[in-house]
């Protein structure tokens, strides 16, 4: 499962933050996902639950921004929020367009002790 990785990708940058501060353990982090990262809300829980287990991230509180998707259209200049990758643009019906947010999958802060 793509989320389980994810979860797993994200316990090892925890691990070393607490390393790195000579900390015991995390007790909040706080994470941004773009709702076009394909990433599933559901599937992340899921996995974050398997994947936590027995690491610094066990007792952490998790708090997840998702991310509203953004383009802007490359004719008319429009921004506006889409929900996948191929919609058109709302004012001149262009498919052309660049990514401005959506994509984003990071981990914004940790909180050790
Ligand atoms: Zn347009």
């Amino acid at each position: 499962m793509h989320e389980l990785s994810i979860a797993m990708s994200i316990v090892d940058i925890a691990e070393q933050e607490v390393k790195k501060n000579n900390a015991a353990e995390v007790i909040e982090i706080e994470l941004e996902i773009g709702k076009l990262s394909g990433i599933e809300p559901y599937a992340l829980d899921f996995a974050w639950d398997q994947a936590i287990l027995k690491t610094v991230l066990e007792h952490a509180k998790r708090k997840t921004r998702y991310i509203e998707a953004m383009a802007k259209c490359q004719d008319c200049g429009n921004e506006f929020e889409i929900d996948n990758f191929y919609d058109e643009c709302p004012s001149c019906q262009s498919y052309m367009k660049e990514l401005l947010s959506g994509k984003e999958l990071r981990v914004k802060s940790l909180t050790v002790i």
